[in-house]
C-alpha cells in the first residue's frame, strides 16, 4: 500500500486512473504481484516480451554484457559487438536488400529518424500517414497520428509538423494523393492501436507500386508487428511487400529499450555529410540493449518460437469466438482484437479479468475491443488453461 501511494505521489502519470497492480516478479507468460497473485500477461507490455518474462538467455546475456561494458561513447563512433552483430543479423532477415541498421532508443524516436531519412534523402518535405495510424508520442511521430482520431490527442500540442497529410489505410484511391512531393509515407503493416486492422496485400503491392513510381520512400513501421509477432519474423515478408525503411523497437530489445530504423546503406548514408551527424543519439544501440536483443532474437530462431505463432493465435481465436459476447476477432498471429462491440463492456470486463488473474488493456483508437498479444513462447496447455478464465470473465459480464 505504501508504495502504491508512494507511487501516485512521486512517479509522473499520463493517465487518470493507473493501472496499480504491483509487479514483484515475472516469469515466462505470467507476472506476479506481492501478494502471490498470478496474473497471464495478454499485453506482454504492448508487444515487447516476445521470448517470455525473464528469459534465461536474455537475462545471462544482458549480465554478460553489463559486466564486459556498458556506455561508453556516443552512438556511432566506436565498434561494439553486439550492434555489430545484431545488425548483421537483422540485415539478414529483412527482406530486399536493406543491409544496414541505426540503432535508436525507442519506437517514436525510430520513427522520427525514419522521417527525417525520408526527407533528406528525397531532398522533399511531404510527409504522408494513415488514418487511424500510431507512430509514437514524440512530437514528429505525434505528427503522423492518423486523423481523425488522432486529432483527440494532438490538438493540444499544436503546431505540429508541417506538410503532413493522412491517407486511408486499405483505400486504392487514396494512393493517388502520393506524389512526386512526398519524402515518405509511413505505414504500419498491422494496425495495431487502430485494433488490430489486416491489411488488404494487393494494397500494399499498390501502395509499394506507387512509392516507386513517384520517388517517396515506402517506410513500414514494423515496431509492434516485428520480431515475430505476426507469425513470420516480420509482418512485410508475412504480406511479401519490401519497404524502403523499416522502424523497429519494443521486441527488438528483448526486454530492453531499443529501435532501430532499418535501410540500405546508401540512403542510410545520407545522415553522414551535408551536414554530418543527421541525427545523433547518445545511447542509441546500448551495448547491453543490443545483447539482450540478439540473444532474445537467437532465442526466437533456435527454438522456432515464430513457427508455432500461428497455430497458437488460432486457438486463441477459435476459443474466444466461441463466446457469445464475443462480435468478431480481427488477428495478425499472436496479435488479437477481440471485439464486444461496447465501451462499458470493455471497462467492465478489465476489473473481471483482473479478478480472474488475466492482464489485458484496450487499444489507443479501440475501446471496444481486447487484446491478445502474450509473450510468443505462452504454450498450449497455457493458452487452453487462459481461454478458460477469458470464457469465465465473459460469463460474468
Ligand atoms: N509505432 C507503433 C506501431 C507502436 O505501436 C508504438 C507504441 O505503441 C510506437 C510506434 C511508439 O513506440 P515507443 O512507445 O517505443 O515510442
Amino acid at each position: 500500500m505504501i508504495l502504491r501511494k508512494q507511487f501516485l505521489e512521486h512517479v509522473g502519470q499520463t493517465s487518470p486512473s493507473p493501472m496499480l497492480v504491483e509487479v514483484e516478479r515475472a516469469e515466462g507468460s505470467f507476472f506476479y504481484t506481492p501478494e502471490g497473485k498470478r496474473y497471464f500477461d495478454l499485453v506482454a507490455g504492448v508487444s515487447v516480451s516476445n521470448v517470455g518474462h525473464a528469459n534465461p538467455a536474455v537475462v545471462r546475456a544482458v549480465q554478460q554484457q553489463a559486466a564486459d561494458y556498458m556506455h561508453v561513447m556516443v552512438y556511432g563512433e566506436m565498434v561494439e559487438r553486439p550492434q555489430v552483430e545484431y545488425a548483421r543479423r537483422i540485415a539478414e532477415l529483412l527482406p530486399g536488400d536493406i543491409d544496414c541498421v541505426y540503432f535508436v532508443n525507442s519506437g517514436a524516436e525510430a520513427v522520427e529518424v525514419a522521417l527525417k531519412l525520408a526527407k533528406r534523402y528525397t531532398g522533399r518535405t511531404e510527409l504522408i500517414s494513415m488514418k487511424r495510424a500510431y507512430h509514437g508520442s514524440t512530437h514528429g511521430a505525434m505528427s503522423m497520428m492518423g486523423a481523425p482520431e488522432g486529432e483527440e490527442w494532438k490538438a493540444e500540442f499544436r503546431p505540429l509538423l508541417p506538410d503532413v497529410r493522412s491517407i486511408r489505410f486499405n483505400e486504392f484511391d487514396d494512393l493517388k494523393l502520393i506524389t512526386e512531393r512526398t519524402a515518405g509515407v509511413l505505414c504500419e503493416v498491422v494496425q495495431g492501436e487502430a485494433g488490430v486492422r489486416l491489411p488488404n496485400t494487393e494494397w500494399l503491392k499498390a501502395l509499394r507500386a506507387r512509392c516507386t513510381e513517384v520517388g517517396a520512400m515506402l517506410i513500414f513501421d514494423e515496431i509492434q508487428t516485428g520480431m515475430g509477432r505476426t507469425g513470420e519474423m516480420f509482418a512485410a515478408t508475412k504480406y511479401g511487400v519490401t519497404p524502403d525503411i523499416v522502424c523497429l523497437a519494443k521486441a527488438f530489445g528483448g526486454g530492453m529499450p531499443l529501435g532501430g530504423v532499418a535501410s540500405r546503406r546508401d540512403t542510410l548514408n545520407a545522415f553522414t555529410n551535408n551536414p554530418c551527424l543527421g541525427h545523433i543519439t547518445t545511447f542509441g544501440g546500448h551495448p547491453v540493449c543490443c545483447a539482450a536483443g540478439l540473444a532474445a532474437l537467437n532465442y526466437l530462431v533456435d527454438n522456432h518460437v515464430v513457427e508455432g505463432v500461428e497455430h497458437k493465435g488460432a486457438m486463441f481465436e477459435e476459443s474466444v469466438r466461441q463466446h457469445p459476447r464475443v462480435l468478431e476477432v480481427r488477428r495478425s498471429g499472436l496479435l488479437l482484437a477481440v471485439e464486444l462491440g461496447k465501451a462499458e463492456y470493455l471497462y467492465k470486463l478489465m476489473d473481471l479479468f483482473k479478478e480472474v488473474g488475466i492482464m489485458s488493456d484496450w487499444f489507443l483508437y479501440c475501446d471496444t475491443a481486447f487484446r491478445i498479444s502474450p509473450p510468443l513462447t505462452i504454450t498450449e496447455p497455457e493458452i487452453e488453461e487462459c481461454c478458460k478464465l477469458i470464457h469465465t470473465a465473459l460469463d460474468r459480464l
